[in-house]
């Protein structure tokens, strides 16, 4: 039977689960009792419970699971424990580890109904459609790192192996050979001899995609570039923290961080996880938007189980309930009625229907 462990985490991870799970059941209808599909504690919540933020059983749990589906985690009450024991550390970096999730994938696409919520001008977004790809497991947030004392200073080594860029590189040109066949690997290649030697892995692999158009773009051209004329983007490629910013960037032009899935991959084994964190802000008051992680849930159904035409169901239902007005605070105008994150679930399941 094929697992799917779930990972409803902190603040608004409790609330937008549920959404995701109604819909799960509604596009699988009476299929979904051939999954074993359970509840596991992650995070802030697991530890108020058993004192750690990934406890053991949910680490097996996750490592049984053919799929992952993760709310999110972290929130004020943990930001003062030790940094090796708070949600985001001692959880979500060991889950990829673990799980040997080396690839996340983000697309952004934009969605023409939302395009009056994007910060930016209509001309600059209306044709957004590319996909982040982000090296995860290795650079600078896995390299070594320590303190000194004499005189006080502190490091975090940028490191990756040859297999480590190989392995992200080949996802990247085989994402952009089944797209546009455009791929821009993004380093910082004048001053890093990380990114010198990305490169050169690059141009070695692209003699095997010959149909893939690749470019070269350093990291702080790239961020202004997404924000200046982001249609020139179809695929992009970076390692570990420069992705960690240009995906949070580049969640802006879809028209709102509450609207970006991401799936971390390692073959079809999956974690599956909205962009956006545990929003303590609104936590608590259905206030939050779960479209993000309904269409991370789509993604699962797609890459791991291969259901792509109920992956694509999810998709276009989330499309039409904004075609048909429906907005959550963070997507509305100042015109716009606002639902919250459970009428937003029960408009997906409906638009299904
Ligand atoms: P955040 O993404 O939680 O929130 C940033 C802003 O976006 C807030 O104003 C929030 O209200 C809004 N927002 C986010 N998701 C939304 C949604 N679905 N609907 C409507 N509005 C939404 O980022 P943050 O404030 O930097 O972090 C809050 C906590 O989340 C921290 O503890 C952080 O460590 C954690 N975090 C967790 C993850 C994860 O679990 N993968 C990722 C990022 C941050």
């Amino acid at each position: 039977m094929p697992k799917i462990a779930i990972l409803p985490g902190d603040g608004i991870g409790q609330e937008i689960v549920p959404e995701a799970l109604k819909v799960l059941r509604a596009v699988l209808g009476d299929k979904i009792k051939e999954y074993d599909i359970q509840e596991y504690l992650v995070g802030g919540a697991a530890i108020d419970r058993s004192g750690k933020a990934l406890p053991p059983e949910t680490l097996k749990a996750c490592q049984e699971a053919d799929a992952v589906l993760l709310g999110a985690m972290g929130g004020p009450k943990w930001d003062n424990l030790p940094a090796d024991e708070r949600p985001e550390r001692g959880a979500l970096l060991p889950l990829r580890k673990e799980l040997g999730l080396y690839a996340n994938i983000r697309p952004v696409k934009m969605i023409p109904a939302l395009i009056s919520a994007s910060t930016l001008k209509e001309h600059v977004v209306q044709n957004v459609d590319l996909v982040v790809i982000r090296e995860l497991t290795g650079g600078i947030y896995f390299g070594e790192k320590g303190r000194k004392s004499n005189p006080p200073a502190a490091y975090d080594l940028l490191y990756y192996t040859e297999e480590e860029i190989r392995r992200i590189l080949k996802i990247a040109f085989e994402t952009a050979q089944a797209r546009k066949k455009k791929l821009c690997s993004v380093d910082k290649a004048n001053v890093l001899e990380s990114s010198r030697f990305w490169r050169e892995i690059a141009e070695d692999m692209a003699k095997d995609y010959p149909e893939v158009e690749l470019t070269h773009m350093y990291v702080d051209n790239a961020a202004m570039q997404l924000i200046r004329y982001p249609e020139q983007f179809d695929v992009m490629v970076t390692e570990n923290m420069f992705g960690d910013i240009l995906t949070d960037l580049a969640s802006m032009l879809g028209g709102s961080i509450g609207m970006l899935a991401s799936a971390s991959m390692n073959g079809k084994k999956g974690l599956y996880e909205p962009a956006h964190g545990s929003a303590p802000d609104i936590a608590g008051q259905n206030k939050a938007n779960p479209l993000a992680i309904i269409l991370s849930a789509a993604m699962m159904l797609r890459f791991t189980f291969g259901l792509e035409q109920q992956a694509a169901r999810v998709e276009q239902a989330v499309r039409k309930v904004l075609d048909q007005g429906y907005r959550t605070g963070d997507l509305a105008g100042p015109q716009e009625k606002i639902i919250g994150t459970r009428e937003m679930g029960d408009a997906v399941v409906a638009a299904l229907r």
